[in-house]
């Protein structure tokens, strides 16, 4: 392991050694025949991991342009969009929606809770919405949406379902093959982003339309972009030998090989463990008297926001876990300086998470808590 520290921030994420061989590998041109390979097998395994018949998009941006590429290639200014918010990235598609002079509702949950589904169906009920949001895992809150409970509601009241999975994707089942109770009802939109729970450096924005959101795409006489206008993209995903704007060459081969650990490990493997993890996590942290905000039914497997127990110093704590090679990251908005943030994602190891639960526990003690690193240790070991 290349690593010395470890990155449980939401994100990035711990790298592995072969995505950091394979980001190292010589820069061939982007439209040599072996990258062309590369970039068109990377492509097929995103279609793969979604399990989608629709069209994928590997392009150069964070998570963010991801958001703006799925927004602006389905909804027209003026159309009415719907946010479901758990939170600080669930609120940044307000921003974005407004930036593109859409009519923008929100529905907005209490950080740590979910949004009623009822809310939602009276709200769509209410008007006729183009396009619904959904943050698959809110990486402020750690609040997980239940997409079995949204969908449906979604879809039955003819609006595009987006899927904001940049703290989700690889780790929660998005499977846009999946019939949410009528063969309709699919989620029409995954974003992600490459340094979340697929495990890489950041730099790759990762979109699938399905066919329902490429006939959306299809209605809109243009759209206010250039760089994020699929349009300009198909042709490329289809011949990545095609010129359009310079691919990441090197983060293609490094994501090719995420994919490749992501698909060998199976899907489904992924979603037990990064439940499994989540779980763990908050049952060895809260033997430290720590509670994560969001209460368990509905908390992320791939990271957590924990409260701090009474009277700890968030900046001098998270800086003494530095020096000892846990890197976590703070709390956003009203939290900051309350809790802290820890990702559980990717390519995480128990064996990270066992010595990160112990380094907490000990800097705690020194800290002036009276604390138990091992029971806590074991305590994750049950549950991993
Ligand atoms: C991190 C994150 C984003 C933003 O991604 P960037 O890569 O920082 O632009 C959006 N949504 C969610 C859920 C995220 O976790």
């Amino acid at each position: 392991m290349r690593n010395k520290e470890l990155l449980l921030i939401p994100g990035p994420t711990p790298v592995v050694d072969s995505i950091y061989d394979a980001l190292a590998q010589e820069t061939w041109g982007h439209t040599d025949p072996r990258f062309v390979a590369i970039f068109r097998h990377a492509l097929d395994k995103t279609k793969e991991m979604l399990k989608t018949n629709g069209e994928v998009f590997i392009i150069s941006g964070s998570g963010t342009v991801a958001m703006e590429m799925a927004l602006v290639n389905t909804v027209a200014p003026g159309e009415k969009l719907l946010v479901i918010s758990h939170g600080y990235f669930g609120d940044r598609f307000i921003k974005i929606g407004e930036a593109f002079g859409f009519q923008v509702d929100v529905l907005q949950s209490e950080w740590g809770k979910q949004v009623d589904a009822r809310e939602v169906e009276e709200k769509l009920a209410s008007a006729s919405y183009k396009a619904v949001t959904i943050t698959h895992a809110d990486t402020s809150t750690g609040v997980a949406a239940n997409l079995d409970v949204l969908i449906p509601i979604i879809k039955s009241n003819g609006a595009l379902a987006i899927v904001d999975g940049v703290c989700a994707t690889a780790a929660m089942e998005e499977d846009m093959s999946k019939e949410y109770g009528d063969p309709n009802y699919k989620i029409d939109v995954v974003l992600t982003g490459s340094q979340k729970a697929i495990g890489m450096p950041p730099g790759l924005a990762i979109v699938a339309f399905n066919q329902s959101a490429l006939a959306a795409r299809e209605k809109l006489s243009g759209v206010p972009a250039y760089y994020c206008d699929i349009y300009n993209w198909i042709p490329i995903m289809h011949d990545p030998g095609k010129y359009f704007a310079t691919p990441p060459v090197n983060l293609i081969y490094a994501y090719d090989e995420a994919m490749k650990l992501v698909l060998e490990e199976g899907m489904e493997n992924r979603y037990i463990r990064h439940k499994a993890y989540g779980k763990a996590v908050r049952v060895a942290l809260s033997t430290y008297g720590m509670k994560a905000i969001a209460e368990e039914e509905v908390a992320a497997p791939t990271l957590s926001c924990i409260l701090y127990p009474e009277g700890m110093d968030d900046v001098a704590f998270r800086a003494a876990l530095a020096e000892r090679g846990v890197i976590l990251s703070g709390a956003l908005a009203h939290l900051a300086g309350k809790a802290f943030r820890i990702g559980h994602m990717g390519n995480t190891t128990v064996e990270m998470l066992e010595k990160a639960i112990r380094i907490i526990g000990e800097t705690m003690n020194d800290f002036g808590y009276k604390v138990n690193p091992e029971k806590a240790v074991q305590s994750l070991n049950v549950l991993v």
